[in-house]
C-alpha cells in the first residue's frame, strides 16, 4: 500500500514502524475471512483491511478520529487472527496498537465512556482493588435483569448499563478464594534442582483464580525447578496498553523489566513463566514497546526473550504424567487468540494434554475469538456475547467433559455461558503429575 507521511513525520519512530507495516499490505483481503468482527457484522470497516485503511488515514492526516473511525477500531479485538492469516506479514498489532495510543491522546470521549474507562484502568490490575469489586459486583448479580441486556444506543458505544450489565454477568457467583502467595516467596524444587524461574504474579487472574498458579508452582517444583514470585512486580500493563493508555502500560513494563531484570542478576532466572496468555503477548512485546527508551531497551529485549508460556517451558520438562486416573476424559482445548495469534503456539497445549492421557478435540472454528479480550467483553458486550455463544455452541459439538484453556479472560468468558467445567492447562497436567483433581463435576 502506498503511504503519503511527509518526511518530517517519518522522523517519529513511531510512524516510521507504522509507514513499513502499511506498506506491507496489498489489500487482498484474506484477512477479512477469518476476522471475526467481520465474520459478524460483514462491514469492511470492521475487517483488517478497513481498520488498516482507516489507522493510515488517521495516521497520515494526523489529526483527531472521528467518532466513525473510532467506533471501527474499539469494535476490533486485538485478537490478531488478521496476522495469522495475512500472507505478507503485515504487523497489524503495532498498528492498531498505535492507532489507540493516537485515539487516547487526540478524542475525546463520552464523559460515561471517560469514566468506565478509567476505573477499569485504575481497578483491573490491581488485584486488592480487583477483589473488592468483584465482591461488589457479585452482590449486584440479584439486581442485573434491570440493566439491559442488548444495546439499543446508535452512538459509537453501548451505553453505560448495558455495559454495567456485561460486569454483573461476568462476576462470579461465589465468594473468590483466598488471594495466592505473595511477591518475594521462593518455591524450592523438589530433589536436585534443575532450573529457576519467576514466575508472573498477574493481576485479574491472581484474585480469581490462584490455583492456577498454584497448579504450575506445583507441576514445576515436582520436576526439579525452583520457582521464585519477584518481590515488587507489577501487573504487566496489557489491559492499559490494549486501552492506548500507553503511559500507564510503559511504566508498568519499565518496573517489571527493572524488578526481573535484578533477580536474573542476583541470582539467575532460565525463564518468566506466564500462565496468563493475554499477559505473555505483551511481556513478549516489551523490547518493542520500550525500544526508544535508551535506559531500558536493551534490558526489555532481554526480559522479552526469557518470557515463556507455561505450556512451552513444561514442553522441555519430559513431565512424569500418568499419575492420576482419569481415564477417557475428552478436553476441548481452547486456544486463546493471544497464544495461537499473538506467540504461534498451537499445538503444544494439546500435545502436553494428550501425552498425559487426555482425549484432546479441537473446537471448530477454534481461530475465532471468544469475546473475552481483556476489557473487550464489558467495553463491546454485544459483540462478545455473540462471540461467546458461538463458541460455546462449537465447544458443544465435540461434547467435552472438560474446556481446558491458557487464558483466564477466555476462561471466564467461556465459563460465563456454559455448564461444562473450564480448568487452565496446567491444572489438567498438575493433576496428570500428581497434583489434585482440578474442579470437574
Ligand atoms: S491479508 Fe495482509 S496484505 Fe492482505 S489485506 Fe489483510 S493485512 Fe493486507
Ligand atoms: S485483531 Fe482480530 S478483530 Fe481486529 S482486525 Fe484483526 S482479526 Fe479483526
Amino acid at each position: 500500500m502506498k503511504t503519503e507521511f511527509t518526511l518530517a513525520q517519518l522522523a517519529d519512530p513511531d510512524i516510521a514502524v507504522a509507514d513499513k507495516i502499511l506498506r506491507a499490505c496489498v489489500h487482498c483481503g484474506f484477512c477479512t475471512a477469518t476476522c471475526p468482527t467481520y465474520v459478524l457484522l460483514g462491514d469492511e470497516l470492521d475487517s483488517p483491511r478497513g481498520r488498516i485503511y482507516l489507522i493510515k488515514q488517521m495516521l497520515e492526516k494526523d489529526q483527531a478520529p472521528t467518532a466513525d473511525v473510532v467506533k471501527h477500531i474499539d469494535r476490533c479485538l486485538s485478537c490478531l487472527s488478521c496476522m495469522t492469516t495475512c500472507p505478507s506479514g503485515v504487523h497489524y498489532m503495532h498498528l492498531v496498537d498505535q492507532a489507540r495510543v493516537r485515539i487516547e491522546k487526540t478524542y475525546r470521549r463520552s464523559l460515561t465512556d471517560r469514566l468506565l474507562r478509567s476505573v477499569l484502568a485504575y481497578v483491573l490490575p490491581r488485584p486488592r482493588e480487583f477483589r473488592l469489586a468483584m465482591s461488589l459486583a457479585r452482590l449486584g448479580r440479584p439486581f442485573k435483569a434491570l440493566l439491559p441486556a442488548s444495546s439499543q444506543t446508535r452512538g459509537p458505544a453501548p451505553s453505560l448499563l448495558r455495559r454495567l450489565r456485561a460486569m454483573l454477568d461476568l462476576a462470579p457467583a461465589a465468594a473468590l478464594p483466598p488471594p495466592g502467595p505473595s511477591g518475594g516467596t521462593v518455591f524450592p524444587a523438589q530433589g536436585a534442582r534443575r532450573g529457576r524461574v519467576a514466575l508472573l504474579q498477574g493481576c485479574a487472574q491472581q484474585a480469581l483464580a490462584p490455583r492456577i498458579n498454584q497448579a504450575a508452582i506445583n507441576v514445576l517444583t515436582r520436576h526439579g525447578i525452583e520457582v521464585v514470585l519477584v518481590k515488587d512486580e507489577q501487573c504487566c500493563g496489557a489491559l492499559t496498553h490494549h486501552m492506548g493508555q500507553d503511559a500507564d502500560a510503559l511504566a508498568r513494563a519499565r518496573g517489571n523489566v527493572g524488578v526481573w531484570s535484578a533477580e536474573a542478576s542476583a541470582r539467575g532466572l532460565d525463564a518468566i513463566l506466564v500462565t496468563t496468555s493475554g499477559c505473555g503477548t505483551v511481556i513478549k512485546d516489551y523490547g518493542h514497546m520500550l525500544r526508544e527508551d535508551p535506559q531500558y531497551a536493551a534490558s526489555a529485549a532481554a526480559v522479552s526473550a526469557l518470557a515463556k508460556d507455561i505450556s512451552e517451558y513444561l514442553a522441555g520438562l519430559d513431565l512424569q504424567t500418568g499419575k492420576a486416573p482419569h481415564g477417557d476424559i475428552v478436553v476441548a482445548y481452547h486456544s486463546a487468540c493471544s497464544l495461537q495469534h499473538g506467540q504461534k503456539i498451537t499445538s503444544i497445549p494439546k500435545e502436553l494434554l494428550s501425552n498425559s492421557g487426555f482425549v484432546v478435540k479441537d473446537i471448530p472454528e477454534s481461530h475465532l475469538c471468544c469475546g473475552s479480550a481483556g476489557t473487550y467483553n464489558i467495553l463491546q458486550p454485544d459483540i462478545a456475547m455473540k462471540l461467546r455463544d458461538r463458541k460455546v455452541a462449537n465447544i458443544a459439538t465435540v461434547k467435552p467433559n472438560v474446556i481446558a484453556a491458557g487464558n483466564i479472560g477466555c476462561m471466564m468468558q467461556i465459563a460465563s455461558g456454559t455448564t461444562v467445567p473450564v480448568v487452565h492447562t496446567v491444572e489438567l497436567l498438575d493433576w496428570a503429575t500428581g497434583g489434585p483433581r482440578p474442579g470437574l463435576n
